[in-house]
This record gives structure tokens, C-alpha cells and sequence, in this order.
């Protein structure tokens, strides 16, 4: 489902100062002002241990491992969500071009964009996330 709600992450005053405070000028560009990384310099684009990705405003759970795989693209490329993530659809008429925006249901970050030439056998999309976005934690097994 996409929503009609286009523009900038809406500004959580509570919120903003600790992300300010506590992310890098990057992460907070990209997740409060919907900026993008440069491909292939985030420090999560060739993870391929196993563990979660959570979201790295509000440690909301977003993508395991098991759904991240190789697009090439230069971004950390999932086909799948998490069951629980939630994550929000926004239509973006930027950059002329209508993409598909998705933010972190929990707190609005922008994330990146869901795209539909991910691999078919897991039902063909590609969640094209910003690593500074992501905070990984491994998992114990
Ligand atoms: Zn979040």
C-alpha cells in the first residue's frame, strides 16, 4: 500500500535533539532529511554475518539477515522485511522519477526505497536501504 504523504520526515522535536546529538551528520541527514549515501560506502553493504538489522533512530527491528542478499546495486539490498517491521510506504516524486520511499513505522526515519527488480523466487522486490540507517547486532548461534 502506498500513502499520499510525500515530502521531509516530519520533525519530532522531542526526538530531534538526541538524534542531533547522537547520530552522525550522515545517519542524521539521511533518516531526518532523506538524504542518500553515496553506493557502495556504507559499512553494512557487504555485511553477510548472521543477525538483525534494527533501525538506527529507534532500534525498531526492520530485516534479518536471512532477507538481505547481494543486488549490486551499492546499497544493503533486502527482498523481505520483517514480520513485524511494519514499514512504511510513501510515494516520492523527487529527482523526477516516482519512486517508492519506505520509513521506519516506529519513528519516521527515511530509510531508502523499494524497488521491483528483486529477485523473483522471494517475490521480487529489493528494499534498497541506506547502511547508515541500520545499526547490525550478530547473532549468538
Ligand atoms: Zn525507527
Amino acid at each position: 500500500m502506498v500513502n499520499d504523504m510525500s515530502g521531509k520526515p516530519r520533525l519530532d522535536n522531542e526526538r530531534d535533539d538526541e538524534w542531533r546529538n547522537r547520530l552522525s551528520r550522515l545517519a542524521y541527514k539521511v533518516t531526518r532529511q532523506g538524504a542518500t549515501e553515496r553506493p557502495f560506502s556504507g559499512d553494512l553493504y557487504t555485511e553477510d554475518r548472521d543477525g538483525n538489522y534494527h533501525c538506527v533512530c529507534c532500534d525498531h527491528l526492520l530485516f534479518t539477515s536471512e532477507m538481505k542478499y547481494d543486488s549490486g546495486c551499492g546499497w544493503p539490498s533486502f527482498h523481505t522485511e520483517h514480520p513485524d517491521a511494519g514499514i512504511v510506504r510513501l510515494e516520492d516524486a523527487s529527482h523526477g522519477m516516482i519512486r517508492v520511499e519506505v520509513r521506519c513505522q516506529s519513528c519516521d526515519a527515511h530509510l531508502g526505497h523499494v524497488f521491483n527488480d528483486g529477485p523473483r523466487e522471494n517475490g521480487g522486490e529489493r528494499y534498497c536501504i541506506n547502511s547508515v540507517c541500520l545499526t547490525f547486532a550478530e547473532s549468538d548461534e
